[in-house]
């Protein structure tokens, strides 16, 4: 028999036995340190993976990001709105710390799929243009 068909065989036929293998604490705290170590080796090699993921399925990614954006709306500004309140401080120290680094940012040229070069600081404004939004068809 093929490995991998024995393989997935021996899984089903033992998946409770495995599940409570794997919940085990010592087994859990010896696969943590498992992964901990491997993310680690094998970092520069996880990212470029994770990058050609992302590009290769987009569009999957963006409709799941939007449905769970709608379905969850209330949660995501409730959560967004309490993080703000709790974090008020640490995150204003955060913005007076990194002023120049945000203002070089701002300042960046960044080129628009219209062909225009904008700042970064200007995108999302220019994204809403009558330039922009007649290249890609709209009528405005
Ligand atoms: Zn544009």
């Amino acid at each position: 028999m093929d490995k991998r068909v024995y393989m997935k065989a021996y899984y089903i036929k033992n998946k409770d036995k495995l599940t409570a293998y794997r919940n085990r604490p010592e087994t859990k705290a010896k696969l943590i340190e498992y992964y901990r170590i491997y993310n680690e080796v094998n970092k520069v090699k996880l990212k470029a993976y994770k990058k050609a993921y992302r590009i290769l399925h987009r569009e999957k990614i963006d409709k799941y990001t939007v449905e769970y954006q709608l379905e969850n709306f209330d949660k995501i500004h409730t959560y967004q709105a309490k993080y703000r309140e709790t974090n008020k401080e640490h995150l204003e120290k955060y913005r007076e710390d990194h002023k120049e680094e945000a203002a070089e940012k701002a300042a960046e040229k960044v080129s628009c799929e219209c062909g225009r070069d904008i700042t970064w600081g200007n995108i999302a404004r220019h994204k809403k243009s009558k330039f922009h939004r007649r290249f890609f068809g709209e009528v405005v």
